[in-house]
């Protein structure tokens, strides 16, 4: 078999990208494969395992009709203005269009690229697992990503603080443009290049959109949905850059990311978040800030400037109460609540705050609402008693049902991903492969899986993650 990839982005103006083939590696080896996204993407799994799929996955073989590009960004990293970032160690090799639309198709850790800047263009296997899994858990919890195809170890080691076995992850997603891609052509006052990435951008993921005041409003809403998401599943992103952000509305690049287990809304597990600009609670915040710069790239496409100001800055405006509808419609679901009361912002703010006071996991909580036992989470009891005669005013009959599909049993704890990373480096790729088996089906956890709900041990909590570099 071979794969007839489309090049929609390829078509855009050559300023776009810079041709990139993958650079080869010595020794592929499949350390997993996606076979219902490939089956998503009407790809044949028993190729992709084959000589010539896995040479492709590793960069080895190059695929007839491939585009082989790394595409140009720039960003604001930690809020701080960079003019060229780019993909420094990720090649796109195409589009694919299956049953489940059009998706990219890339490789990360593939090789130097002309972004690279200092960079080795590669991924060391520890970073790969935890994008796999983690990409993984956030779609069987219907929170829109980039997903993961394959991870390959490429029997190259990678120099990191010490020499780690190199890896690349194939990553799949609706389109690899960020808020980044518009402001690397804004900053060069390249109105041509704008139009038409607005124009691709439109045609490619939201066709209603009459033009780029409406595609802001759409990116502004996808984004308000999604960090709501990730709220309710006490997701970090951790690197909120604005070239870490998709215009699609899918969850992008996990580098530092992790979710909570006792709940605080100042969590940060980035190594280096020092701020905490990307706590837990800022995430909305941040989100609103990110998409200010979006707009302010489309301004110039949208006709007599004073007016698109104007409109500009109410389409951005309009993400903060976008966003506490999409909050309260998550937050009410996870308790069990079908319909809508003014005082349910409170309502949920109230078990938040005695969450936070009681050292209460977040997500063994929620799942324990339905369950009757949630009080056992608290230092204090008595804490969740007082808040729940206020809930149990609110409950409907068959609030259990509503509740049971708004809570996951289970998340990639983050502790568990560094055993799974430790034990892979020690050879052992077992624990991998059931980590990821139990966080694919999150609201359906097996008695004998049990034991992937525990929080951590004191001797286990893992309080920091490094950049995926
Ligand atoms: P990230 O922090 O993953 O969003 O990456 C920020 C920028 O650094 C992007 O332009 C990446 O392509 C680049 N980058 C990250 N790691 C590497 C690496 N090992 N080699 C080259 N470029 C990299
Ligand atoms: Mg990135």
């Amino acid at each position: 078999m071979s794969i007839t990839f489309d090049t929609s982005y390829t078509d855009l103006p050559a300023r776009f990208y810079a041709p990139q083939a993958p650079a080869p590696v010595p020794a592929p080896r499949l350390i997993a494969l996606n076979e219902s996204l490939a089956r998503d993407l009407g790809l044949d799994a028993n190729w992709l395992r084959g000589p010539d799929g896995l040479a492709m996955l590793a960069g080895n073989r190059w695929p007839q009709g491939a585009a082989g590009v790394a595409q140009a960004y720039a960003g604001h990293q930690f809020g701080g203005w960079v003019p060229q970032l780019g993909d420094g160690r990720a090649v796109l090799l195409g589009e694919v269009v299956g049953p489940a639309g059009r998706r990219d198709i890339v490789l990360k850790g593939a090789g130097r690229t002309v972004f690279s800047r200092g960079g080795d263009g590669r991924a060391w296997i520890g970073p790969v697992l935890r994008e796999y899994i983690m990409s993984e858990a956030m779609h069987a919890l219907e929170i829109p990503t980039t997903r993961a195809l394959a991870a390959v170890a490429t029997g190259a080691p990678v120099l990191r603080e010490t020499s780690r076995p190199g890896a690349i992850l194939a990553r799949v997603a609706a389109s690899h443009i960020r808020v980044g891609t518009f402001q690397y052509f804004a900053a060069r006052n390249d109105i041509d290049a704008l139009s038409a990435l607005s124009d691709h951008v439109i045609a490619r993921h939201f066709p209603q959109a009459d033009g780029p005041l409406a595609l802001l409003t759409a990116v502004v809403n996808a984004q308000a949905d999604l960090v709501a998401r990730w709220m309710s599943v006490g997701f970090i992103h951790g690197v909120m850059n604005t070239d870490n952000m998709s215009v699609a509305g899918e969850t992008i690049d996990y580098g530092p990311c992790a979710m909570m287990d006792s709940y605080h809304p100042d969590t940060v597990y980035s190594s280096i978040d020092r701020g905490g600009r990307y706590a837990y609670a800022n995430q909305p915040k941040i989100a609103a800030w990110n998409l200010a710069q979006f707009a302010s790239c489309l301004v110039p496409l949208m006709g007599p400037q004073d007016t698109a100001i104007a409109e500009a800055t109410a389409a951005v405006n309009a993400f903060a109460p976008a966003y506490q509808a999409a909050y309260l419609d998550r937050f009410r679901a996870k308790l069990g609540l079908a319909d809508q009361d003014d005082g349910d912002g409170d309502l949920i703010a109230g078990l938040l705050d005695s969450m936070a006071a009681n050292g209460a996991d977040f997500t063994n909580t929620f799942n324990a609402l339905a369950h009757g036992n949630a009080r056992d989470q608290f230092i204090d009891p008595t804490a969740f008693d007082d808040w729940a005669v206020r809930w149990k005013t609110r409950r409907r009959p068959g609030w259990e049902d509503i509740a049971a599909s708004a809570n996951p049993a289970v998340i990639p704890r983050n502790h568990r991903i560094e055993q799974v990373i430790g034990a892979a480096l020690a050879g052992d790729e077992a624990p991998f492969h059931d980590l990821l088996r139990v966080v694919s089906t999150p609201f359906d956890l097996a008695e004998s899986d049990r034991a992937y709900s525990a929080p951590p041990r004191d001797e286990e909590r893992v309080l920091q993650t490094f950049c995926g570099t």
